[in-house]
């Protein structure tokens, strides 16, 4: 059996002082009691949150729970701050690549990492890279829009050049989202119903921007499953056939494969819709772990929608640029695993 791999795994620091003397919009967490804590953003609590989101030991266990043998580690989305001033933002960036990175050591097999950059001033984010690469991390994560620049736009180009050539991923979340205005309901709904649609949409964009083209050996993980994009290539795939090609030399949907796409969907039958339009070989286990959207048992569904379990590791490392040596966890510790591995013995 293969080792699960959870792609997708947020933290946030226990400690993220507030600094006065920065952008109003500094984030800083709040210990409150007992493993509780609260993420400030301009004077307001933006989510509480606990001890997963920095406890190794937690997450271990959990992951236990969850048959995760590794978690890849990511910042909390809204952390990656794409609207603060660069300075602030680069500071920002070297504070949680170095929490997750001292997180990485206290379990190196079962831990790896997506860091952060000042994706906002892209030189800086480019010098940065090179931080992100010298702690061992798998790529960056960005949001689907950096703070208003399109994913597309050719002001990235420098970011995406060099994290190719670094040999670094880029995972693509949903972060500010457009279109809550047109629910015109709570902003609970941006988590549930709108970041996938916001997926899509950063999606299209890269893809009518060629990137998948310039940068062929670019690795693009989009969360989520990719939201809504499955569901809208057949549409773009017709449009560019009746010449709607912006700077797409090939199908949409041929393009398409080339991103790499987790398996937060909730439902088998729509993890097999992914798989049916972008193929397997690019689909990774992942569960937004610790939130409370988070899908449980990530390598079992996984598992169990698409009936094949042992490429997820394959794919894991092929997104995260090498192999690693994953010790495996949840089936040496599972309460059941004795019984499975007792049954294979005697049949
Ligand atoms: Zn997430």
């Amino acid at each position: 059996m293969g080792a699960v791999i959870d792609i997708h795994t947020h933290i946030v620091p226990s400690r993220l002082a507030a600094e006065p003397s920065r952008d109003r919009r500094w984030p800083s967490v709040e210990l409150t009691a007992g493993d509780n804590a609260a993420v400030m953003i301009g004077g307001k609590v933006f989510r509480k949150i606990d001890a997963r989101s920095w406890d190794v030991d937690k997450r271990l266990s959990d992951m236990v729970e969850d048959g995760t043998d590794m978690q890849v580690l990511s910042p909390m989305p809204e952390l990656l701050s794409h609207w603060l001033p660069a300075d602030d933002a680069e500071f920002l960036a070297d504070i949680m690549n170095d929490e997750i990175a001292a997180m990485i050591a206290r379990a190196p097999d079962n831990f790896a990492g997506i860091g952060m950059v000042c994706a906002q001033d892209v030189p800086r984010a480019v010098r940065q890279l090179q931080k992100v690469k010298s702690l061992g991390f798998a790529g960056i994560e960005i949001g689907t829009h950096i703070n208003g620049t399109a994913l597309g736009s050719d002001v990235l180009l420098p970011l995406y050049e060099a994290a190719e050539a670094l040999n670094l991923g880029i995972f693509v979340h949903p972060l500010h989202p457009a279109g809550l205005e047109r629910i015109g309901a709570s902003p609970e709904f941006a988590a549930t119903a709108v970041f996938p649609l916001e997926t899509a949409l950063a999606s299209v964009s890269l893809l009518a921007a060629g990137i998948t083209e310039r940068f062929p050996r670019l690795r693009v993980l989009l969360s989520h499953g990719g939201g809504a994009l499955p569901w809208i290539l057949p549409r773009m795939d017709y449009g560019w056939s009746l010449g709607l090609k912006g700077q797409m030399t090939q199908p949409p949907s041929k393009s398409a494969r080339q991103f790499w796409y987790d398996t937060i969907l909730y439902d088998p039958a729509s993890l097999s819709f992914l798989a049916n339009a972008v193929g397997t070989d690019h689909i990774v286990v992942g569960s937004d772990y610790p939130f409370a959207i988070r899908q449980k048992q990530p390598g079992a569904f996984a598992k169990a929608a698409l009936g094949i379990e042992a490429v997820f590791a394959n794919n894991a490392f092929g997104f995260l640029g090498r192999t690693h040596n994953v010790k495996p966890l949840a089936r040496l510790s599972a309460p059941n695993a004795v019984s499975v591995q007792g049954s294979r013995a005697r049949g």
